[in-house]
């Protein structure tokens, strides 16, 4: 941490400076890897390890690293989209062909991300690591977990999700809630990949607990949970909300591979039908609860089409959902309780 930014945290908060103190490299690794061979270790978890005696403190080093990994996989996977949708050769696969994003939208969702990710996630990334470590998370040791008891691990944080993401969303479209939390969201009734996190902050934060809660839960039942597991979680998760609004429908996407994995195809519906899919990763819930007969009706409308016809039937189609959707998000809009709700019990399509 630099010497001004020290100063100041010393003179305002003295009681958080103490813990923000940098020790030198052999002091950090007498205290962190006490009797630690650390040649011994693979490449990577001797490379984790050099980094938090590099750092020089526990706290400022998850810190950072929370941080940058957020913005790396985040940016990283959201720019290869916007050079996807730049390119003609792709155009077919786009889910809403006739729907373009304006170079001032695109700069306008990434100031809004870029703002967001620095007034909320900021003030969080000094208290992640103490508040890992009262649930008993690993941070700087090593070694990791094995591989298969990391795949389990992110196995449940997936389903945790995927449980809390659908009931929070679910809310977020109840009049009051969306008219002053979710609305800013569904700015795009066609998103791009870039616009996974382009949320009101509040949004940001009641979401990001079904991603971060299921880690904790896990620590307090099992306690053998690993910091570089979570990261690993973490890079999923961005990627699949990433992708599930990157517009792009591919015969390789996902979801032709595991048919209950929801993907860009099912979140774009709910982008553009405004009262269907609800789900992130996958869709059973939307499917036990009904709240994706509109969405089924569509497809099967579509596919019961003509190959000569189907194009335009579905493009005829897709204007219907498009237009009760934009209806249904007006009155969301104005705080209508039941606009966001009603969906699912409206499955059919003329
Ligand atoms: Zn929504
Ligand atoms: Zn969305």
């Amino acid at each position: 941490m630099s010497a001004v930014a020290m100063d100041f945290v010393s003179k305002y908060a003295p009681g958080i400076a103490e813990h923000l103190v940098i020790q030198n490299a052999t002091e950090t690794q007498n205290t962190l890897y006490p009797g630690v061979d650390l040649n011994s270790l693979s490449w990577i978890e001797k490379t984790w390890a050099e980094y938090y005696i590099a750092v020089g403190n526990p706290i400022i080093a998850t810190g950072m690293m929370s941080f940058l990994l957020h913005e790396i996989v985040y940016f990283g996977r959201a720019i290869p989209w916007l050079i996807i949708d730049a390119l003609p050769y792709f155009q077919k696969w786009k889910i809403q062909p006739n729907k373009h994003v304006s170079r001032a939208q695109i700069w306008k969702c990434t100031k809004v991300v870029l703002l967001t990710h620095f007034t909320c996630e900021a003030p969080l990334i000094l208290a992640f690591h103490p508040i890992c470590c009262y649930f008993g998370m690993k941070t700087f040791e090593v070694p990791f977990t094995s591989l298969a008891v990391m795949a389990a691990q992110i196995a449940f944080f997936f389903v945790f999700e995927d449980t809390f993401h659908y009931w929070a969303h679910r809310g977020l479209h109840y009049g009051p809630f969306y008219k002053h939390i979710h609305k800013l969201h569904h700015e795009f009734s066609a998103p791009i990949g870039l616009a996974a996190e382009y949320a009101h902050p509040l949004e940001v934060l009641i979401l990001a607990q079904g991603t971060i809660t299921g880690p904790f839960i896990y620590c307090l039942f099992r306690g053998d949970l690993h910091i570089f597991t979570v990261y690993v979680w973490i890079t999923l998760r961005l990627w699949q909300a990433v992708d599930a609004h990157s517009g792009y429908d591919f015969p390789w996407s996902l979801r032709t591979f595991i048919p209950f994995w929801a993907g860009a195809d099912h979140h774009d519906f709910h982008h553009a039908s405004f009262t269907s899919c609800f789900s992130t990763s996958f869709r059973w819930w939307d499917y036990s609860l009904g709240t994706d007969v509109k969405y089924h009706a569509y497809k099967d409308r579509v596919a019961a089409a003509k190959k000569s016809e189907r194009a335009a039937v579905e493009k005829r189609l897709f204007e219907e959902v498009e237009k009760e959707g934009i209806k249904a998000e007006r009155i969301a809009g104005m705080g209508g309780g039941k606009a966001g709700q009603e969906g699912h019990s409206k499955g059919k399509i003329e």
